[in-house]
């Protein structure tokens, strides 16, 4: 069931939404070589509760932190750990915030130091489908519009779209319908509709698409080792067109690169 938020909702929605990037930049400027992906989650669960919100991961699914962090061949659900980053990682960091009764969500691939020339090239592709995602979240428009948009992009520059793992509706708990995924044909799936919210993620991958899931029952991660990289913004549907709720004063982007 698809759960349409009135505009009053939305307003109320968007101080979830910003607060969620606020912790994603918060956990942002902390990547750099030599932290580890358990500092920069226990940082970000203490500025989430400072700010008076819960973290929106931790316990969901009985998931244990309040980031996803997953480094490099990591596509989704990595759980911060004792790993320390190091020079020419990519790691991407999901995360949101529960306030006033509403769920952001919202993630971001950063640079630990340089990334190869190709690394840093799937996460500015990666990027740009998240754009052209959004992009296509307008009244009247179908869910295969913004899977259409998204692979596309990634394809004609030689990356991989993953299928498993998918956006999705947000509202006042973190997964409701319908699913938004990376991949599709126009005017297939459900009608986009005014008061639709939606998590558009793309996770794209250097090589291959598939992958697997490692013994801890979380980490997702390639088949063929090579990197992935995942954008995620959480979306209003108006009459306006699509509004960016994962947004703060400095807008709805991170910087591509990590570090204070
Ligand atoms: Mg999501």
């Amino acid at each position: 069931m698809i759960h349409i938020k009135t505009p009053e909702e939305i307003e109320e929605f968007k101080v979830a939404g910003s607060l969620s990037k606020a912790v994603l930049r918060r956990a942002g400027r902390m990547v750099r070589p030599g932290v580890t992906t358990r500092e920069i989650d226990q940082v970000v669960e203490s500025f989430i509760r400072l700010h008076g919100a819960v973290p929106g991961f931790k316990g969901l699914y009985g998931f244990p932190a309040s980031i996803c962090a997953s480094v490099n061949e990591e596509i989704v659900h990595g759980i911060p750990s004792e790993r320390m980053l190091v020079e020419g990682d990519i790691l991407s960091i999901d995360t949101g915030a529960t306030a006033g009764g509403w769920v952001g969500d919202n993630a971001w691939t950063f640079f630990v130091g340089t990334p190869s020339p190709e690394a840093r090239a799937l996460c500015e592709v990666t990027l740009d489908c998240l754009k052209a995602g959004i992009e296509q979240a307008v009244p009247g428009n179908h869910i295969g519009d913004i899977g259409h948009a998204v692979q596309t992009l990634a394809e004609r520059n030689g990356f991989g779209v993953v299928r498993e793992y998918v956006g999705h509706g947000v509202g006042r708990v973190m997964h409701e319908d319908p699913n938004v995924p990376n991949f599709g044909k126009k005017g297939r799936g459900v009608k986009l509709q005014v008061g639709m919210v939606i998590a558009i993620e793309p996770m794209i991958t250097l090589g291959t698409f598939k992958n697997h899931t490692l013994a801890n029952g979380w980490t997702v991660v390639t088949n063929d080792g090579k990197p992935a990289a995942h954008y995620e913004n959480t979306v209003a549907i108006t009459k306006d067109g699509p509004v960016i709720l994962t947004q703060d004063a400095e807008g709805p982007w991170c910087s591509l690169q990590g570090g204070e």
